[in-house]
């Protein structure tokens, strides 16, 4: 997402509208959103960073917290350096650059990339890093001389050949050593923010922040709870109607990260097209799901497996949820059912006329 500040600004605005729903209180983050904190609060110390293609705010309380914030700055701006894919001496532009041959990368670029792998096992190629010459076809991505998107739907002989090239389970790492086939090309796009955010977590431990709350452009983090002791609460879009709240969840020490079809999309003839591809077909996956999120303790995992719920569609999506009871979720479909994993049941508050179908474990 890139909407920048203007929306920040609009979507602030309408927070308020949305007072009423949702526990009585506005959430403190929507998302890629962040809305004033209730005023008996104290100011904490705020960032807006702009890295990822994302415009992100981060927020902490307590001594150290400007300090731990410029540090975390820091950090996700290295990080964007070694993972972007338009950044030429990147790790990944020289993974993409020299497919065939190795590659010598940083930790944190292993460590994307085996988590990554890791979940693409999981979800049977839902998640597949491969899939990057496909989503530049698409053009879902910041690649032209303005830096603008240049939306097209690519023609099937030219999918077909990239299909071709799509396989995560061919990536080789060996220690800090990272090969792709002759012609694979990766991005980590679906998991860079969410090891950013716990990369930024890890920095504002280390400088003794107890309360704080990263909203990396869609991708949230939380560390303990707002300093009135309160969870901070957490609000998901709806993904029909992008200026409303869904839900929003109450959480304290969790990511929660949402991939949903509303974030980079085009229409063309009446239909739309947007940025997560089904790495079975090179089309949009359309399986089913428009908005999936996941909560849980890691921001990797919970950035790689909304991606990957996404793409698996409702019934396996739902039967992934069952199965993995270390995250939660919130799946939206199609025909805007919601379905809700039993860990959120106490701490989520639906926006006003939905409802959702409980996930048991
Ligand atoms: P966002 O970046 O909007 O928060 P995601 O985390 O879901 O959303 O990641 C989407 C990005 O991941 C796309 O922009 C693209 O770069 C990449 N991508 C798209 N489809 C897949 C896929 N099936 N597996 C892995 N990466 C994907
Ligand atoms: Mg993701």
């Amino acid at each position: 997402m890139k909407k920048g500040i203007a929306l920040a600004v609009v979507m602030g605005m309408l927070l308020c509208g949305c007072a009423g729903n949702a526990q009585n209180s506005l959430p403190d983050s929507q998302e890629s959103v962040v809305s004033k904190e209730e005023s008996k609060l104290p100011e904490p110390e705020s960032r807006d960073v702009f890295a990822m293609d994302t415009y992100m705010v981060l927020k902490a309380y307590g001594k150290n917290a400007d300090k731990a914030l410029e540090e975390a700055d820091k950090e996700i701006q290295r990080l964007e350096s070694i993972f972007s894919v338009n950044i030429e001496d990147s790790d990944i532009a020289k993974i993409n650059a020299n497919s065939g041959n190795p590659v010598t990368v940083n930790a944190s670029t292993r460590a994307a990339i085996n988590k990554a792998i890791e979940v693409g096992d999981m979800t049977e190629g839902a998640l597949d890093i491969t899939v990057y010459p496909i989503v530049r076809e698409w053009g879902f991505t910041t690649g032209d001389a303005d830096n603008e998107p240049y939306y097209k739907i690519p023609d099937d002989s030219l999918l077909e050949w990239h299909l071709g090239n799509v396989g995560y389970d061919k990536i080789l790492v060996n220690g800090s050593i990272v090969t792709v086939p002759t012609d694979y090309e990766i991005d980590l796009g679906s998991v860079a923010k969410g090891y950013a955010s716990d990369a930024a977590r890890q920095i504002l431990l280390e400088h003794g922040i107890t309360s704080a709350l990263l909203d990396l452009g869609g991708n949230v983090m939380t560390i303990g709870k707002k300093p009135d002791g309160t969870k901070w609460s957490v609000g998901i879009k709806n993904p029909v109607a992008t200026d409303q709240l869904l839900c929003s969840l109450e959480v304290q020490d969790k990511a929660v990260i949402t991939s949903g079809n509303y974030e980079r999309f085009f229409e063309q003839d009446g239909k739309k097209y947007w940025h997560i591809i089904d790495p079975k077909t090179g089309y949009p996956a359309d399986n089913g799901i428009i908005s999936a999120t996941v909560v849980g303790d890691e921001g990797l995992t919970c950035d790689a497996l909304s991606t990957a719920l996404f793409v698996m569609g409702t019934e396996k999506a739902v039967k992934f949820c069952k199965e993995h009871k270390e995250i939660d979720a919130v799946l939206v479909t199609k025909d805007m059912k919601v379905y809700v994993t039993d860990g959120l049941k106490n701490g989520i508050a639906m926006q006003d006329g939905l409802s959702y179908e409980l996930i048991k474990r």
